[in-house]
């Protein structure tokens, strides 16, 4: 198999469903190997196992991107499989949607563990093994554009994603000096389990975030895989950045759309 991602090793985090699946398989599709990721074995299996029946090569290793040690042995692990580490995607996330007033700290810690330290988590092994290694390499962190946009009822979710931005402008400069490169891609609304989870606890409609979004409709899973390859192909000059891919959401203004 042959293409842009050849002889490259890649973890994406959170990858047996949604955007992590999505990019799990187009870096594979792109001759990456890689290694899926879930908390639970059996599903980082699977992703794997799909991966592999379409020709691609992926093993599944499980990890809670919460406990640090676990996500320095699938950091490790992955060296072991395939030799290296040249992409870090961390992916993985959670929300919730209540009022402020209403939230406990177990809401709070619970996304900003996720959402934050998960990623610094990640990024941090990743990092010290590209450095230790002295191959350079790629990391993206998942964000959304909740990170630069406030929204009722997700101050940890807002809190967690503009942490996140701001730790992705960090590494970029921390670590240019060492080749590695360091984005973050923030998300529009794409139909995917949290999506279905927020919207009906926010309730507001499929119809109402069309309306409210230039492009008028929802992003694809494949568009958000396709900004991801662009973000790690260290062939652009962009480090340090913090991609919108939203269909035009936070560049307007106005509020709610005129469709
Ligand atoms: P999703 O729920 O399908 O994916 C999240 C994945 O993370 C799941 O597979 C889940 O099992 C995994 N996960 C959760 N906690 C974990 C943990 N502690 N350790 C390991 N894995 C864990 O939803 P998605 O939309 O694909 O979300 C992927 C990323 O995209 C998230 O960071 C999310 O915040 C971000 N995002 C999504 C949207 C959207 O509209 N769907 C918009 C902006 C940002």
């Amino acid at each position: 198999m042959c293409g842009r991602l050849q002889n490259q090793t890649a973890i994406v985090t959170g990858s047996s469903t949604g955007i992590g699946r999505a990019i799990a398989h187009r870096f594979a599709a792109e001759g990456a190997d890689v290694v899926t990721n879930s908390r639970s074995e059996e599903r980082a299996n699977e992703t794997a196992a799909e991966i592999e029946a379409t020709g691609g090569n992926a093993v599944g290793v499980a990890a809670d991107v919460t406990d640090y040690d676990a996500v320095r042995s699938l950091v490790e692990a992955t060296v072991d499989s395939f030799g290296g580490v040249d992409i870090m995607v961390n992916n993985a996330g959670v929300t919730t949607v209540k009022p402020t007033e209403e939230l406990t700290a177990e809401d709070w810690r619970r996304v900003i563990d996720v959402d934050l330290t998960g990623v610094f988590f990640g990024a941090q092994a990743a990092g010290e093994y590209m450095i230790e290694a002295e191959t350079g390499g790629a990391i993206l962190n998942i964000s959304s554009i909740m990170g630069e946009l406030g929204l009722h009822k997700r101050a940890p979710y807002c809190s967690a994603k503009g942490g996140v931005n701001n730790l992705t402008r960090t590494l970029a400069v921390e670590w240019a000096k060492h080749d590695i490169y360091v984005n973050a891609l923030a998300p529009g609304f794409i139909k995917t389990e949290i999506t279905d989870q927020t919207q009906e606890a926010a309730d507001y409609t499929d119809e109402d975030i069309q309306k409210r979004t230039p492009l008028g409709e929802f992003g694809t899973l494949e568009e958000m895989a396709e900004c991801a390859l662009f973000l790690v192909s260290r062939n652009n000059y962009v480090t340090g950045e913090v991609l919108h891919a939203d269909g035009g959401w936070s560049a307007y203004g106005w509020g709610y759309g005129d469709r």
